[in-house]
């Protein structure tokens, strides 16, 4: 246990969506390549306890971490930037702090006392970022306050990490403002007036930030970043400067090249580090950048239109990209646009792979089974994950003459539920944390596909569903051409499957794509973009 360690506080202003997250985990990653133990901490400011009853449409992709916490999608960019595992409590919002506040009191942990915002909901916001600064034993703890200063939800946040100044004292606490500089006037002039209120609005809240995070598309001229500093109450070095990049993974790079872990190791009097890591995110930036072949690859789903619904899966497909000096381009394809009685051809041509994500709810299923038909008839090398596998069963079923085979999930009455619900499993329960969620161990067939790629007979991989292949059709799908290539410890629950028929067809029950990085791509990942690299070779 180690709770001496310093924090850093990022908050946004102006408005939502400017990269804080990005920021949050290139900050990270500058301070990680320096040799320090660096992790972070998203607090969501909205009222669901987390985020897993959110419709991807509204707020991107649900991360999953190990331990079975279903979190803000930031916390996989730290996990992919940072090289760490999330937990539990590397995530939570009002409505975590506002539940387990009421739970005490009606505990009667306060007996006698007037339940406040302060200091009993501070109190609590308090203690939990303490908690994690000494669960992940940091040297920096990142603190990342989602939403905008400026909101109606975040003052409590705000006002506990002000105490939290207060109790650790100005050299163990730095506070971040990441702010968007606005370009106005048809002549494209900058304009500082949002930057300047954004800061007023959080000097209202008792804080004056120490570094100002400028999100800006175009450079910032000296002058602008000294009107900055003078307006803002800044050093002009800690004015900087964060412009657009085409890959994320430029970010880090970018911010060592404009001074910020300089700037923190100074101003929070970091001790010298040896161990620096030498090179290695400049590496896998530099082959990221600079690919000697292009892969394009199908991702058939029913949340394409949410460029962040399914994150990680775009993320862990540039990782398999970066293993195989490939760029990987995706072709988003709805699924709810594809029939049947549609020729599939001219939508998939030219595609050296297809992958069907995750997802819950009838619509777009069909859709996703023609292009899966379509895969396995063309032998497009194909990558089911959870969602993806279930259907990939199911397109199995059909074929081998199952009529009218799903998943209970979508036809309650289906005569051939190959995926389903299991005897075992809560029917009626509540919704929210329910799911089989988190880290499960999965014992691998020798001689497969999923075998050859992990070169390892025991793995442990994150879940998160309700529903599972239905073991009394596994021998009659095992005779149409599916092998089951990873199971369960015990064997109870198939975790893999593939087609012996094809030559890359894998579907897992799990979500490989949480547990990629850019420093460690995922071993499925990997052999699918090498497959799909390799079939884009002798394609018809
Ligand atoms: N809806 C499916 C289930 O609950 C798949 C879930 C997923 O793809 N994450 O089992």
């Amino acid at each position: 246990m180690r709770s001496e360690g310093k924090m850093i506080f990022v908050t946004g202003g102006v408005m939502s969506s400017i990269g804080k997250g990005i920021a949050t985990a290139s900050l990270g990653r500058a301070l990680t390549s320096r040799g320090y133990r660096v992790n972070a901490l998203k607090i969501d400011p909205y009222v669901n306890v987390d985020a897993g009853t959110m419709n991807p449409f509204q707020h991107g992709e649900v991360f999953v971490t190990n331990d079975g916490a279903e979190t803000d999608l930031d916390l996989g960019n730290y996990e992919r930037f940072l090289g760490v595992d999330c937990r539990q409590y590397s995530n939570f919002t009002s409505g975590a702090v506002y539940q387990a506040v009421i739970e005490k009191e009606r505990a009667g942990e306060y007996l006698g006392e007037t339940v406040q915002l302060i200091p009993h909901i501070t109190n609590e916001i308090k203690e939990r970022i303490y908690y994690a600064l000494s669960e992940t034993c940091s040297d920096i703890l990142i603190v990342e306050i989602g939403g905008t200063i400026g909101d109606f939800e975040t003052p409590p946040f705000v006002e506990a990490i002000r105490e939290i100044r207060i109790e650790r004292g100005v050299e163990n606490t730095l506070f971040m403002h990441v702010i968007p500089i606005a370009q106005a006037s048809p002549w494209g002039e900058m304009k500082t007036k949002p930057t300047q209120h954004s800061v007023r609005a959080l000097l209202t809240l008792g804080i004056q930030p120490d570094v100002l995070i400028c999100r800006t598309s175009v450079d910032l001229p000296k002058e602008i970043r000294r009107k900055i500093a003078s307006t803002c109450g800044v050093p002009v070095e800690a004015v900087i400067e964060a412009s657009d990049v085409e890959e994320i993974e430029e970010a880090p790079l970018l911010f060592e090249r404009e001074g910020v872990g300089d700037l923190v190791v100074k101003r929070m009097r970091l001790p010298k580090q040896e161990q620096v890591e030498c090179g290695k995110w400049e590496e896998m930036t530099h082959r990221l950048k600079n690919p000697k072949r292009t892969v394009e690859i199908a991702v058939v789903g029913k949340y394409t239109e949410h460029g962040d619904a399914y994150l990680s899966v775009k993320e862990a497909l540039k990782h398999g990209g970066i293993a195989n000096e490939a760029r990987v381009q995706i072709r988003w394809i709805e699924s709810d646009e594809l029939t049947e009685a549609e020729n599939l051809s001219s939508r998939f041509e030219g595609v050296g792979g297809m992958l069907v994500p995750g997802g819950y709810g009838y619509r777009g299923i069909e859709g996703m089974i023609c292009a899966i038909r379509y895969a396995r008839e063309n032998r497009v090398p194909y990558l089911g994950l959870c969602l993806g596998m279930q259907c990939m069963v199911i397109e199995r079923a059909r074929y081998a003459g199952l009529a009218g085979a799903n998943s209970s999930e979508f036809d309650e009455n289906a005569p051939h539920p190959v995926i389903h619900l299991m005897d075992t499993q809560d029917r009626e329960g509540d919704k929210g944390g329910t799911q089989r969620l988190g880290l499960y161990p999965c014992v691998l067939k020798p001689d497969t596909r999923a075998h050859a790629a992990y070169g390892q007979a025991r793995i442990e991989e994150r879940h998160r569903h309700r529903y599972e292949v239905n073991n009394a059709y596994r021998a009659r799908l095992e005779e149409a051409g599916l092998v089951w290539s990873g199971l369960s410890p015990d064997e109870s629950l198939v975790e893999i499957a593939e087609a012996s028929d094809h030559p890359w067809m894998v579907g897992s029950q799990f979500h490989p794509e949480f547990r990629s990085r850019p420093l460690t791509p995922h071993p499925l990942f990997v052999k699918f973009i090498e497959a799909s690299l390799e079939w884009m070779t002798v394609a018809p």
